[in-house]
């Protein structure tokens, strides 16, 4: 979601004349979109700040943002750690930046230049709902991108038509919980009606969509990916931990027998559908044996690919008030590197059985000297070829894989 945000406020900036500059040292503005949903994050985006103070003491004219989920309603604390900043904008709260820019000739002091062309991307990210009702108790995103928000089918649809005649082939539909699309909208359109209404636009080769809430993905979406051709065999399915009692206390509204019964459905309708989740450990009061139980959710399913993280207490939010962070970070650590490792051999496995096989490819550029693309089932794949390849659908015949790639040569 920030990425498609960064791509947003990057777009309207061009539009008002601005361009990407190279480096950030010959920038006149710069731009830190910021991630709250883990200390982590928050860190690297105040420690890049922090950095930036002197670079600010040298040129005065230089003008830095800090924008995106770090920046909530009480801004006076941000001011006062970073007073070399200049703007300080929440999650879609960019319109006085725009404002500004628009006032002003950002690139007086350089030498003008005429505007790049538009540059078109194979796969491009569009959100359709924004914010988040669930309030998940470890989770900070309802409150720094507020409620639900949907925007109507036909201004997305009027969206993936102008993308798809900039040269987009792919679209990935993006929000918090994509399975509640619609609920706010006056018809109640739903994420079915939405990827049937985009499966009509020429042009437009695939479609994506995450993230699914397992307490609210029902049969009717299920039913819908199976049949439409162009919405893509990939499920991103967060479920957080394989223990009831965890569930329970993350405020997720399912138990892990619901949960598998959901991944079977998925099988059983989309044969050899990829699956994706996110996990979090070192949740308050995870004990070694429910800890356990996310393993054994994780080995009995063999996901794709599983996003790790371990539990960072966020401020404001349930868990952060009322429970005791009390796993150590050497424990969270442990125990995320277990997941990876298990996660490794997994998906090892699994990329192997495409040894040999023709897998097609939809080219998204190019990296140290080889095109590289994804396949519907969102494998990331590397190739060598002389002819320009992006955008394309490429036949890739699999001839070395790992467990995050495979490469191969295009037939
Ligand atoms: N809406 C999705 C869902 O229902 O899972 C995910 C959105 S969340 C922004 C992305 C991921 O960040 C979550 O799936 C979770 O694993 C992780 N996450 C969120 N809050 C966290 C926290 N306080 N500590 C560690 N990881 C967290
Ligand atoms: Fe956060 Fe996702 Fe839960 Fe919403 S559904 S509160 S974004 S983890």
């Amino acid at each position: 979601m920030n990425k498609a945000d960064s791509g947003r406020l990057a777009a309207q900036l061009e539009q008002c004349g601005c361009q990407l500059a190279l480096r950030w040292e010959a920038a006149d503005l710069l731009i830190i979109n910021s991630c709250s949903v883990r200390q982590s994050a928050e860190d690297r985006a105040s420690g890049r700040l922090s950095a930036l103070k002197t670079l600010k003491k040298e040129r005065k004219d230089l003008a830095i943002a800090l924008v995106g989920c770090m920046v909530d309603s009480n801004i006076e604390d941000l001011k006062r750690r970073f007073p070399h900043v200049d703007f300080f904008l929440p999650p879609q709260g960019f319109e006085p930046l725009i404002r500004w820019v628009q006032n002003r000739s950002l690139i007086s002091t350089h030498e003008r230049v005429p505007p790049p062309p538009v540059v078109s991307t194979p796969s491009a990210f569009v959100p359709i709902i924004e914010g988040c009702d669930n309030f998940c108790t470890y989770c900070i995103v309802p409150y720094r991108r507020g409620r639900e928000r949907s925007r109507p089918p036909q201004e997305i649809l009027g969206e993936v038509e102008a993308l798809v005649q900039k040269g987009a082939k792919e679209v990935v539909l993006l929000g918090q919980n994509v399975d509640s699309y619609g609920h706010d909208l006056p018809k109640k359109p739903d994420l079915a009606e939405l990827l049937t209404l985009l499966n009509s636009v020429p042009g437009l080769v695939r479609i994506r969509f995450l993230t699914s809430h397992p307490k609210d993905m029902g049969s009717r979406l299920i039913e819908t990916v199976a049949r439409l051709d162009k919405v893509c065999e990939h499920i991103s399915l967060p479920a957080q931990s394989g223990d009831d009692e965890i569930l329970q206390a993350m405020g997720r509204g399912y138990i892990v027998a619901q949960y598998r019964q959901l991944i079977a459905r998925l099988r059983s309708a989309i044969p050899g559908v990829a699956l994706s989740t996110d996990v979090i450990v070192g949740f308050p009061g995870e004990t070694e044996v429910q800890f356990g139980r996310t393993l054994s959710l994780l080995e009995d399913i063999r996901f794709d690919t599983v996003h790790v993280a371990a539990y960072s207490p966020r401020p404001g939010t349930v868990a952060a008030r009322s429970l005791h962070d009390d796993v150590p970070s050497a424990e969270k650590e442990r125990r995320l590197h277990e997941v990876e490792c298990l996660q490794e051999g997994i998906a090892s496995a699994i990329n192997a059985r495409l040894l040999g096989q023709r897998v097609e490819v939809l080219v998204l550029g190019k990296q140290q000297g080889k095109w590289f693309g994804r396949t519907r089932m969102d494998k990331l794949v590397f190739f060598p070829d002389d002819t320009g390849r992006t955008g394309q659908l490429v036949q890739v015949k699999v001839e070395r894989t790992s467990p995050w790639a495979l490469q191969g040569v295009s037939l």
